[in-house]
């Protein structure tokens, strides 16, 4: 029995040297491809229900890796993550996303909402709204269309310290936004305490309308309560005409998926806007 602990724990073991060999391959990768410009973002557009107009796009990173091709985030984030490298990458993020956002003001592009995602790990970062405060300073941009979003797990490390945050860069004029809402750790203080001003119904819901009778009580219950409290609701995943009759007819507000874009590269998202809010 001893032995078998004993080879079971080599094992854990060597399974755990492997995955930071991994990771320590990955991270060894992401510092390369942050100085060498491999990184890039894609935009998903927002479209607005009652008008199909365009209201925003999620800002989306994507790696393009000189083998490998279009590497997607959940095969290089979790390894940032734990090795700590999503913070300065998220800044990049920030920054790049700030420069879009410019040239759209710039470009006479009609006033588009930029959402960010924040990973917990940058909470870790005690100088956090200091080097946001520095790269929306360094831009010309109008905040209020800067949005950052951020998962109810992501202030748990430290909520004290997370809470002053967003409070400080929300007197900026930034705004928040709780995704992948009603999964994980849930707390409605949230919505009452935190400058929450928009609430991300996640895809797991929405993609199981039409099978199961819970996801659209919970869905008509996220949108109602988020409503009697003045925040919006995005529902993302949206890929059939069913889910968006079914959610145009709960008041929801604007909707993210496939059925009208897949996250696309800025010039493309260029011309999608141009087309949608054309009519
Ligand atoms: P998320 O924040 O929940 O982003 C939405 C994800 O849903 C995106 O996956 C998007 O492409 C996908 N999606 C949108 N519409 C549909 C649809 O109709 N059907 C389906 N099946 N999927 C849809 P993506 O781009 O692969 O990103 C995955 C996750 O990686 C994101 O989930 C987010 O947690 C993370 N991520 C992406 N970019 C960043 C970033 O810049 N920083 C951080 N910290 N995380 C990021
Ligand atoms: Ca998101
Ligand atoms: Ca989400
Ligand atoms: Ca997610």
């Amino acid at each position: 029995w001893y032995r078998e602990c004993l080879s079971e724990s080599t094992r854990a073991q060597r399974g755990r040297e492997a995955h930071m060999a991994a990771d320590m391959r990955v991270e060894e990768g992401l510092r390369r491809a942050l100085r060498a410009g491999e990184l890039e973002l894609y935009y998903q557009p927002r479209i607005d229900l009652a008008t199909e107009e365009v209201r925003g796009v999620e800002c989306l990173l994507r790696w393009n890796h000189p083998e490998r091709g279009l590497v997607m985030p959940d095969q290089f984030i979790p390894a940032a993550e734990r090795s700590g490298l999503i913070v300065p990458i998220g800044y990049w993020v920030i920054e790049q996303a700030c420069r879009r956002l410019q040239e759209c003001q710039e470009q006479g592009l009609p006033a588009m909402v930029f959402a960010v995602n924040l990973s917990f790990r940058q909470f870790h970062d005690r100088k956090m709204t200091e080097t946001i405060f520095r790269i929306i300073f360094n831009s010309n941009i109008d905040t209020s269309l800067l949005e950052l979003e951020l998962t109810e797990s992501a202030m748990m490390h430290d909520p004290d310290y997370a809470q002053r945050c967003l409070r400080e860069l929300n007197q900026l004029g930034i705004s928040f936004a709780l995704d992948d809402f009603g999964t994980g750790f849930s707390s409605l203080s949230n919505l009452q305490h935190l400058p929450i001003s928009l609430v991300k119904i996640d895809k797991s819901f929405v993609q199981d309308l039409g099978e199961s009778a819970d996801a659209e009580h919970i869905i008509r219950a996220i949108i109602s309560l988020a409503h009697s409290l003045r925040i919006s609701v995005v529902a993302e995943g949206v890929e059939t005409e069913g889910q968006l009759e079914f959610l145009r007819h709960q008041h929801c507000d604007e909707i993210q998926g496939y059925y009208y874009a897949r996250p696309m590269p800025w010039q493309d998202l260029v011309q999608f806007v141009d087309q949608q809010n054309q009519f």
